[in-house]
């Protein structure tokens, strides 16, 4: 796209935008009686006007049928999440039966990991990217310790090269060969909460599986942003959250997919509940864990059924816009043109000012941005919020902004580094 400075461009770009009135399907806060402009949807994603309506659907059903909840109505809970299957499978790139929601993400990293980070002395190393989101960090030294080994000999960080901000794919490829012997699982992120950065996620399975690894992805920052060929890519088993681009409200509910060439490997151990008992004969009550086969089969307990309502509000939208392919098309032009406003600024300051530490290439990210601050970090960060414009702030100096092409415009971004520009000149 040809981009250009000034606001008539953006406007026009809003004006011709197929996506603009998904915009109305979500509640956007106000700051001193307008619209904020909220590019924070990597952390906690709006509210879909649509949201109370479910709830109140689901706590109606409460009111009105109390435990026939579970057996009555298009909607009997019993069988409520497999209504959001097909759409998170789209989403994530998987068959019906290799996804579900349940939990949240960190414990359905736990969980995964049961099954798929399995240590014996010979292969005991896990493979992650350096700065990888702390909760994994600690969720995946916890586990080391747990099967009694040292974190410091079996987590292995890959950071970038000196001088360098992002990862290359090839370095990745190396350090998984050059483990390769001692090697049980390479977990990576789809994309980097910090750098913005997405992987090459066929790639590091294809290398992770040669060395003879598991290979599991988290994919906060990527589902509902970037599109997934999980199944395809090969992965082993993936989990995320909903509530930064999938708009499922805070602390929503997570997803995992779990490859169908495990489902009959009777040797992956698991944390076993009786939600992840087969369904025919779970209210047999009977001893004996028999698991539902599929992802299903690694659900735990009883479905949180007011977190599956929202997060079925927001699947709706996404059905709407027709999936993340179309909604890619509007975020790469939408973060391409922040980029292009930040590099002028720099441009007539004749100096970076802004260093993006994002990967410029649109195959190498998805809609977030982020941007170190070269000079007085947290007095921009503070114009910024003084100004309505919300981003999210990272020690030391950096700001992370999101446009997301379901409700942001390209009026939003066109505010957005007017007030970086403002807050540099002051
Ligand atoms: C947001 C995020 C989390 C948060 O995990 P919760 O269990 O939902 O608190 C974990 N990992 C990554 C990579 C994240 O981006």
């Amino acid at each position: 796209m040809n981009y250009q400075q000034g606001l008539a461009f953006a406007l026009e770009q809003d004006r011709v935008d197929l996506l603009k009135d998904f915009r109305n399907k979500f509640l956007i806060p106000r700051h001193n009686d307008v619209d904020v402009v909220y590019l924070c949807g990597n952390s906690l994603g709006l509210q879909p006007v649509s949201a109370e309506q479910y709830i109140a659907d689901q706590l109606n059903t409460w009111k009105n049928l109390a435990v026939e909840g579970w057996f009555q109505g298009d909607d009997a809970w019993l069988s409520y999440h497999k209504q959001l299957l097909p759409s998170i499978a789209k989403i994530v790139g998987a068959h019906e039966n290799e996804v579900t929601v349940m939990n949240s993400l960190t414990v359905n990293l736990h969980l995964l990991m049961v099954s798929f980070y399995k240590p014996n002395s010979k292969r005991f190393k896990i493979i992650m990217e350096g700065g990888a989101f702390p909760s994994d960090q600690y969720a995946v030294e916890s586990q080391v310790r747990f099967h009694g080994f040292d974190p410091k000999e079996a987590v292995i960080e890959v950071f970038p090269r000196e001088g360098e901000l992002t990862l290359r794919t090839g370095d990745i490829a190396q350090v998984i060969n050059k483990h390769a012997p001692e090697l049980a699982l390479v977990l990576f992120a789809g994309i980097n909460y910090y750098t913005g950065q997405l992987f090459d996620m066929e790639a590091i399975a294809h290398e992770a599986h040669k060395a003879g690894a598991y290979v599991g992805f988290d994919l906060a920052h990527a589902a509902g942003n970037v599109p997934l060929k999980l199944h395809d890519w090969n992965a082993d088993f993936a989990c995320w959250c909903s509530y930064k681009y999938m708009n499922s409200g805070p602390g929503g509910i997570s997803g995992v997919f779990v490859h169908e060439k495990h489902f009959e490997n009777t040797k992956l151990d698991r944390f076993a509940g009786w939600w992840g008992y087969r369904e025919d004969k779970r209210f047999l009550m009977a001893p004996g864990f028999d698991p539902a086969t599929g992802a299903n089969g690694w659900q735990v307990s009883t479905c949180p059924i007011f977190l599956l309502a929202l997060f079925k509000a927001s699947m709706a939208i996404f059905n709407d816009a027709g999936g993340v392919d179309i909604l890619r098309g509007k975020s790469v032009a939408l973060t391409g043109y922040m980029e292009f406003l930040i590099k002028e600024i720099n441009k007539q300051q004749s100096e970076e000012v802004f260093k993006i530490i994002t990967p410029v290439n649109p195959q190498e990210r998805g809609c977030q941005l982020s941007v170190v601050c070269k000079r007085n970090a947290k007095v921009i960060f503070k114009h910024l919020a003084d100004n309505g414009i919300i981003g999210d702030w990272r020690e030391p100096d950096v700001i992370r902004l999101s446009p997301v092409p379901l409700y942001n415009t390209f009026h939003d971004v066109y505010l957005a580094v007017q007030h970086l520009a403002a807050a540099i000149a002051n």
